[in-house]
């Protein structure tokens, strides 16, 4: 079975529609995301823009903020501060990896964090990581709602998580966690021998890692379920393949012992922008209940 994120992600996103023009309806005004781009990667301008776009989309507001690569720590952070003081913003995302002479860990913790839709803001990582979650970083999100609509439930199951990493490898490890699976968390210092037998005894294996074809297929268990988060291009140079998308999984010789895995691109990709949508949406309920004193 392949599980079809493209398709999730575009039914998530009717309901998302729905849901922001009864919003609207109600409160009189739209969830609005704001964006912050530094500087002129462009994979990032890509991201941003396509933020934009489903914003546009769904019915939502959306700001953009495009900052020059030279700007100072200060000027970043004085922009945080009016998206923070700004009533009419929800959700805010700086977009990330930041020019290297920013710090973007003090950037993120300077978000207000109930607007942190990222979920990167360390109260809210702090929040996930004690199982009451407010805003969950949404590649994360977006794997455990893939898993969910395919029925698939994590409870008692062994799982494998290879990476580590504060946006994705941590917080999908803390929710299947709590989702009582059996939690194993590989890394670059895990032994060889330790990764393929982690990989080996996974009846769910979450591979973020970044580097083409990173878990050879035959080590995919028979029957298991594989999420690939990885998303590389491959080389120019690379014959027949030229600069195609590909995960961290061998997909072909995985997807024939699998009973189910994702696709790159159309797997864990497009849930994740569904799911800023929904943290945004979230984001503005949360502000529209304290204004009425709903929640
Ligand atoms: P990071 O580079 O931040 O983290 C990579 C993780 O892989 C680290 O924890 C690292 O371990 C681990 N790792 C590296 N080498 C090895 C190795 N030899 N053996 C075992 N583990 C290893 O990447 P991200 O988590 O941000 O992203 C991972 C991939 O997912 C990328 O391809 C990225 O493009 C993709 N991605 C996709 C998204 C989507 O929406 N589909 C969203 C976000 C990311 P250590 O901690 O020890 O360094």
């Amino acid at each position: 079975m392949i599980l079809d994120g493209k398709a999730l992600a575009a039914r998530l996103q009717e309901g998302l529609q729905r849901e922001s023009a009864e919003f609207l309806q109600r409160y009189g005004y739209r969830p609005t995301l704001a964006t912050v781009l530094v500087g002129d990667d462009p994979a990032s301008a890509v991201y941003v823009r396509s933020k934009g776009r489903s914003c546009e989309r769904l019915g939502f507001g959306s700001r953009h903020h495009a900052l020059a690569a030279s700007t100072s720590q200060e000027e970043l952070l004085s922009v945080v501060a009016e998206l923070n003081a700004d009533d009419a913003v929800h959700g805010i995302l700086v977009q990330m990896p930041l020019p290297p002479a920013l710090d973007s860990s003090q950037v993120l913790a300077a978000i207000d964090p109930r607007k942190d839709v990222d979920g990167f803001h360390p109260d809210n990582v702090g929040l996930l990581a004690l199982k009451r979650p407010r805003f969950i970083s949404c590649t994360p999100r977006g794997i455990m709602a893939l898993l969910a609509e395919s029925g698939v439930d994590p409870s008692g199951r062994r799982v494998t998580v290879v990476g580590r990493s504060a946006i994705v490898g941590l917080p999908v490890a803390l929710l299947l966690l709590h989702a009582n699976a059996t939690v194993r968390v590989v890394h670059s210092r895990t032994r060889r021998d330790d990764l393929q037998a982690a990989v080996e005894e996974a009846e769910i294996l979450v591979v973020a890692v970044g580097r083409p074809g990173f878990v050879p297929g035959e080590w995919v268990r028979e029957g298991a379920v594989v999420i690939d988060v990885g998303i590389n291009r491959l080389p120019p140079e690379t014959e027949g393949a030229r600069g195609k998308l590909v995960g961290d999984v061998e997909f072909e010789a995985a997807a024939s012992r699998a009973a189910a895995i994702t696709p790159v691109p159309g797997g864990v990709g497009p849930m994740t922008i569904s799911m800023l949508m929904r943290n945004t949406l979230d984001a503005a309920l949360l502000r529209a209940g304290q204004e009425t004193g709903e929640t």
